[in-house]
């Protein structure tokens, strides 16, 4: 499927292509798939049938704009047509995805950043299944992570035993030869006490990861070898500035509550392919339209009584709305609100921005058999063998002998400033280091992706930053992995916030009596289960919220 094209229309009859003329789009013919009793079966997330017509019937016909067409602006767009809603897609680029995307260079895919999830991300991978894309990850049916150090000596992180959470890697961390024996007896105590730590108490935010292991025995050899393995990419900061409730949100969550929850997942495809012409099409088959190269303007509420009390404005045309789902990033998001949508918008500039770098290195054969590794004391920080996805739809596939390997390097401030040669040389130096193989190895091609405002930067004081779905404007919801949802900026928290801001439109438009008759229902759309949506995020409160910085 292209995504090219300036506009791009999506929907109308079933069987109908994409692409469609210029203008194409906006609105849709009476008949254009809405929601379908399918659809809603099938939504286990509290979504379902929440658009009814005046009579009570499901597939009312109110129309919800959603802009950005991230992971929360795609998420959000099909849980409201599945719901029912008439969906209106605007993304300012002219591809989907948002912070995951791809693209080709001397006929290979790489991605713009390698992106990993864990079994326990239940609403991501439910959304992978909504849009018919869960066949083509990898997860580990264990986890298991080779930390491999300069020179090759490699231990291993995994779960071998039988034991419950938080016992499960004991075995593997008792013989973890990275840490000296005293560094290891320590690790239960202060992984016990971690596990105990109470999310919703508000301390947590007011002190970093890294002080509060140094206060539970935690040595520099730990806190770098072990600890701060995880959370630099799963919180993209360092040990030392992250918050401890982001940290302990992480260890919670992934490892200490159930044995199983933080294996292992990455695509096996291109991101693009993944996500962005997935979620299209499965938008399309629910009776969704895309339009991409739409920036939107700016967005207002009109009177309440108004037929369409919303107004988005992009291209200096207005589009009429019963409801507005704004997905952009934290750092644009304050520009487009009507005034006093969030209060104390100018908070969202102290979520301030973390980059991620990441070098691929095309080598002329394998260098490595694992798929994944992490760097010890290396600035090749995490390692993924890239190779499938790289020759993802090409000819090449599986017959080169070569090897893609894709290095990310998390909290990437001091590397943001180099040229893309001296990132590479550093990378490709990093990786004889780690694998002796790569030493003999020619180097095809590298190549250098730097995302400077990956995502925001979650120190101690940023939970109180992060605001809520809802805003004061009726029908205006917000969403985006910056958004309250109590992860990190991930895929997951991406996912969640877009259906923690359908469920907040969907309520808002299923207390009104919907104009029109009751369209048709669309055919279902291929995919198993939407997984339920926990943690949504809460309301805002009137006074916590923000402002930001454009990038
Ligand atoms: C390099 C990198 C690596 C990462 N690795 C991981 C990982 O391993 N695991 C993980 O879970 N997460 C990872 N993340 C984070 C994850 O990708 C993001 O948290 C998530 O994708 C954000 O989704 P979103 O929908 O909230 O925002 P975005 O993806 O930022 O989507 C916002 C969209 O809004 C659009 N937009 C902005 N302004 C306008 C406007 N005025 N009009 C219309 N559209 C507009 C943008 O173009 C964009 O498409 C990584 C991120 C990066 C950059």
């Amino acid at each position: 499927m292209s995504l090219g094209g300036p506009t791009m229309g999506i929907g109308g009859a079933a069987g109908m292509g994409i692409g469609g003329a210029a203008g194409m789009g906006i609105g849709g013919a009476a008949g254009m798939g809405i929601g379908g009793a399918a659809g809603m079966v099938r939504s286990e997330g509290g979504l379902a049938g929440m658009v009814r017509s005046g009579d009570g019937r499901p597939g009312g016909r109110g129309h919800v704009v959603v802009v950005g067409a991230g992971l929360a602006g795609l998420s959000a767009g099909l849980a409201c047509a599945d719901a029912g809603a008439r969906v209106t897609l605007l993304e300012g680029r002219p591809r989907l995805g948002g912070a995951t995307w791809s693209f080709e260079r001397n006929g290979r895919r790489f991605d713009n950043g390698q992106h990993v999830f864990l079994r326990c991300c239940t609403a991501y991978r439910g959304f992978l299944d909504r849009i018919g894309t869960s066949n083509q990850v990898h997860l580990q049916d264990q986890l298991a992570v080779p930390v491999v150090a300069p020179g090759g000596k490699t231990s291993w992180i995994r779960r071998t035993s039988r034991l419950p959470a938080p016992f499960h890697l004991a075995a593997s961390l008792a013989s973890y030869s990275h840490l000296g024996l005293a560094d290891r007896v320590r690790l239960g105590p202060a992984a016990l006490a971690l596990g105990r730590l109470d999310l919703a108490d508000p301390a947590l935010d007011q002190v970093s990861f890294a002080d509060w292991l140094t206060s539970h025995g935690q040595r520099p050899p730990a806190v770098d070898g072990l600890w701060g393995l995880i959370v630099l990419p799963t919180a993209n900061l360092a040990a030392s500035e992250v918050s401890l409730a982001m940290a302990a949100k992480v260890f919670q969550t992934g490892l200490l509550s159930q044995a199983d929850a933080a294996d292992i997942g990455w695509t096996a495809v291109p991101l693009a392919q993944l996500h962005g012409e997935a979620a299209a099409a499965a938008l399309e088959r629910a009776g969704g339209t895309v339009r991409l190269r739409a920036k939107v303007e700016r967005i207002a509420a009109t009177a309440a009584f108004s037929s369409h009390p919303l107004v988005v404005v992009v291209d200096g045309q207005p589009l009429h709305a019963d409801a507005v789902v704004l997905a952009v990033p934290h750092t644009e998001a304050a520009s487009l609100l009507p005034a006093g949508a969030l209060p104390h918008s100018e908070r969202l500039d102290g979520l301030g921005v973390s980059p991620i770098v990441n070098v691929g290195v095309v080598y002329d054969r394998r260098v490595t058999d694992l798929t994944l590794a992490a760097g010890l004391g290396s600035p090749a920080q995490w390692v993924f063998d890239r190779t499938e996805a790289a020759h993802w739809g090409t000819e090449t596939r599986g017959s080169s002998g070569e090897q893609v390997l894709g290095v990310s390097l998390s909290a990437a401030d001091e590397w943001l400033g180099q040229r893309p040669e001296q990132l590479s040389d550093l990378i490709v130096g990093a990786l004889a280091d780690l694998f002796p193989a790569a030493r003999s190895a020619r180097v095809l091609d590298t190549v250098v992706t730097r995302e400077r405002a990956a995502t925001f930067r979650a120190v101690p004081g940023t939970a109180a930053l992060r605001p809520g779905t809802k805003t004061t404007v009726p029908g205006l919801a917000l969403a985006g992995a910056w958004t309250d949802t109590g992860w990190p900026a991930t895929m997951e928290g991406a996912v969640r916030s877009g259906q923690a801001a359908a469920r907040e439109v969907l309520h808002h438009l299923g207390g009104r009596v919907m104009a029109g008759p009751a369209p048709a229902a669309a055919p279902a759309a291929p995919g198993p289960t939407a997984s339920p949506s926990h943690n949504a995020p809460s309301h805002n409160t009137p006074s916590r919220n923000i402002r930001e910085v454009l990038t």
